[in-house]
């Protein structure tokens, strides 16, 4: 399983290696170059299947079938703290 995953920010084309969970889909992520925050395509369960070289380990474990997309994503929250 590879756990390593380049994400390339649709903003600003940025592209930077991460270490995915394992055990979690991560739902946000900051852009390192410009700090937009990215989230998944509709359809996508985490921002490693939409932007990244490599789905996450779910994924690959599941070969796609089935993965916490089926479960229900967390809720974007509109007031971000940032
Ligand atoms: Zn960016």
């Amino acid at each position: 399983m590879i756990l390593e995953s380049t994400i390339t920010c649709p903003a600003c084309g940025t592209a930077e290696t991460e270490t995915m969970p394992t055990d979690a889909c991560q739902f946000f992520y900051d852009c390192t170059g410009c700090g937009v925050l990215l989230r998944p395509k509709p359809g996508d369960c985490c921002v490693f299947c939409s932007y990244g070289t490599v789905p996450c380990p779910p994924v690959q474990a599941e070969g796609g079938l089935t993965c916490c997309r089926a479960a229900t994503p967390p809720a974007p929250s509109p007031a971000d703290p940032r």
